[in-house]
């Protein structure tokens, strides 16, 4: 057994690895960047090795110098976690060249899956049936277009090289094929370093199956059952689950076996997962599922496996890499309740899911479910990175028990002043159909407008923090000397005879509300928690924040202008201005979009109004903070 680990990744899944190495006496060591220097990862790591500035591409996507701080520290092998270098075939030949090990597959097993075209027809090759479609072999924009015809629309241009849900187009029509394909070009071109693409058939209906596969250096493979991982957004991954609901017995064997079918056509060594696109029209058929690409490292949602089969899925791959068997025979394995997990992200649903960086002052993340996180209450969500913050795993014994522990925690989660999706994903295991088991991968993007909603405080949440404003103002006096809150002689509630007193002008997130002052007793409520931050309390509830300030501005008009300054979230580039000064915006109307953290984001118009300030200029570099635009309400 290997006894020292260098973990070439960073975040929750270093935290991830650092957890079972250290439960089996692996002396483990992180690498850092800049912006990971004070990182939980690096704490809670043995040793840690800095290598490099914060960009990935200067610090964790550098092999060479990924492999100094192995050799420097004497660490025997090499964990390379997800994304960044793990699914890179000449990082680990360079690994295994100096000696290392590497805990993965074989280079040529990560080779001959990294494309998404080579590794269809090897598929084929060994009878597992593949998603219908071009392999393009030829990339000749007509002939192209005469395949994708061939096929019937729609069809989904994909990125040979492609990953995580990049380099996809979904084509419905033969006149727009033309456009979907420069534009997936060249995405493909500046995401992957290579503009060729493959036709997909599109399969309607679409639920997204895969399977976790095992193998060792002694040639067993085994497969530790299905996931589903159905609700995704633009094709990510949003809530994951094992098994997969309405999986009958023969369906399972059949596509458990072709992954098997799949690992052993590479020879496969360690952990890896077989993706599959399911025509759910008519529930799961054994002969409506087809392989879509192999992720040839540990998934992100591996968890879930782990909860259903009682297995460390880390352990086998650091057993696996030291050589040894795989810990358990196919027959030995078998599905114990239900395991469901979500992403929860620094980013902000009611906004165009715009990432939300910047220092995480308080975070509490529930401790009835399991945590994966690789931040803790004042660390910082850096813009360099995946804004992810945690992943929360629930498991029942049965999947209602699963699903409904899981809303429940995300209700609870509190963090600020950091935005995250916790209400979202709350609301999305909430939905009926999510508990009928049969949503297909549209079902975020169908339903997105109520599903993201911003979320509004309850009356009870209303009353209680305007009720304890009025307390405390009663109590408190501002710096000034002067009460901090004017109206508090309704504090005891004399309902009936001084309503004008009751009133409690105060702003919740920035705009008026003017709450009646009831009786404190009556809306004291111990699950309600809330923090003070000077003059504001920011109050939680199903797993939103409100920030409740008292208001003592006259009318309407001040507040609302500075509330229209549209500021750049984060540093980033401006990519294109859609406004003009002087003109008339609608609410929600797209004004300028700024690409920032690989993504582009569209900032909103925050009412209806008119531009009255644009400084935003189409391809200029901004910092954080800057007035972009400002729009002026209307009234
Ligand atoms: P998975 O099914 O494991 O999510 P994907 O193909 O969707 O697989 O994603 C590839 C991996 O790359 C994921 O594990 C994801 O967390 C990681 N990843 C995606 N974007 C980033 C990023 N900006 N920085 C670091 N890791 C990333
Ligand atoms: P990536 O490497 O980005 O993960 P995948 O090929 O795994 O790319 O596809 C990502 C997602 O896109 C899938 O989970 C699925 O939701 C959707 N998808 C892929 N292929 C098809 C298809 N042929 N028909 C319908 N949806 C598809
Ligand atoms: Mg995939």
């Amino acid at each position: 057994m290997i006894t020292s680990l260098l973990i070439a990744n960073r975040g929750e899944i270093a935290c991830r690895v650092i957890r079972t190495a250290r439960a089996m006496g692996i002396r483990t060591v992180a690498v850092y960047s800049d912006a990971d220097a004070n990182a939980l990862h690096v704490r809670q790591a043995d040793e840690a090795v800095h290598i490099g500035p914060s960009p990935a591409r200067e610090s964790y996507l550098v092999g060479d110098k990924i492999i100094a701080a192995a050799k420097a520290t004497g660490a025997e092998a090499i964990h390379p976690g997800y994304g960044f270098l793990s699914e890179n075939a000449a990082f680990a030949q360079a690994v295994m060249d100096v000696g290392l090990v590497w805990v993965g597959p074989m280079p040529a097993s990560i080779t001959a899956m990294g494309l998404k075209d080579a590794a269809k027809k090897l598929m084929r090759d060994a009878g597992v049936p593949t998603t219908p479609g071009y392999l393009g072999e030829n990339q000749d924009p007509d002939r192209l277009k005469a395949e994708a015809d061939a096929i019937g629309y729609p069809v989904l241009i994909k990125a040979v090289a492609g990953g995580g849900g990049k380099g996809m187009r979904r084509v419905d029509a033969g006149q727009d094929f033309a456009d979907a394909l420069l534009s997936c070009q060249r995405e493909a071109a500046s995401s992957f370093g290579d503009d060729r693409v493959l036709i997909e058939k599109y399969i309607l209906s679409p639920r997204h199956l895969e399977v976790q596969v095992f193998g060792d250096k002694h040639g067993n493979i085994v497969h530790l059952f299905e996931r589903d991982c159905s609700l995704q957004r633009r094709h990510q991954k949003v809530i994951e689950e094992a098994p997969a609901p309405g999986m009958d017995e023969a369906t399972r064997e059949a596509i458990c076996g072709a992954a098997v079918r799949a690992a052993q056509a590479v020879d496969y060594v360690g952990a890896g997962t077989i993706e599959f696109i399911a025509d759910a029209s008519e529930g799961l058929r054994a002969d409506r599922i087809w392989f879509m690409e192999m992720n040839t490292r540990l998934q992100v949602e591996h968890p879930v496996t782990e909860e259903i089969t009682g297995q460390d899925l880390v352990e086998w791959q650091l057993r696996v890499a030291s050589g040894e068997p795989l810990p358990k025979k196919q027959d030995e394995l078998s599905i114990n309740g239900w395991s469901v997990e979500a992403r929860l992200y620094a980013e902000d649903p009611a906004k165009g899911f715009l990432p939300s960086v910047g220092r995480l002052d308080y975070l509490a993340l529930p401790n009835s479910e399991r945590i994966e996180t690789g931040v803790e209450e004042r660390d910082t969500i850096s813009p360099f990175y995946d804004p992810m913050i945690a992943k929360v795993v629930s498991w029942g014994e049965t999947r209602k028990d699963a699903i409904a522990g899981l809303a429940n925690a995300c209700g609870t989660i509190e963090c600020e002043p950091v935005k995250t999706n916790a209400w979202f994903l709350k609301r999305l295991l909430e939905s009926g159909e999510f508990a009928d088991g049969n949503v297909t991968t549209g079902f975020i993007g169908e339903h997105i407008d109520s599903l993201c909603e911003a979320p509004q405080p309850s009356n009870a949440l209303l009353q209680y923090a305007a009720d304890d404003l009025a307390f405390r103002g009663e109590h408190m006096l501002d710096k000034w000397g002067s009460p901090l809150f004017e109206l508090t002689r309704a504090r005891f509630g004399f309902r009936l005879n001084a309503p004008a007193a009751r009133q409690v002008r105060m702003s919740v997130d920035s705009q008026p509300a003017d709450v009646e002052v009831g009786d404190h007793a009556l809306w004291y409520d111990t699950r309600r928690t809330s923090v003070q931050d000077g003059r504001k309390t920011i109050y939680f509830e199903d797993g939103a924040a409100f920030v409740v300030e008292p208001d003592r501005t006259e009318g309407k008009g001040g507040a609302g202008a500075s509330d229209g300054s549209i500021l750049s979230p984060m540093p980033g580039r401006i990519v294109s201005v859609d406004v003009t000064e002087g003109q008339t915006v609608t609410k929600g109307q797209k004004l300028v979009v700024l690409e920032a953290m690989k993504m582009e984001q569209a900032l909103i118009a925050p009412f209806d109004g008119k531009v009255v300030e644009l400084k935003a200029v189409a391809g200029a570099q901004v910092a954080e903070g800057v007035t972009l635009v400002r729009v002026e309400k209307s009234e």
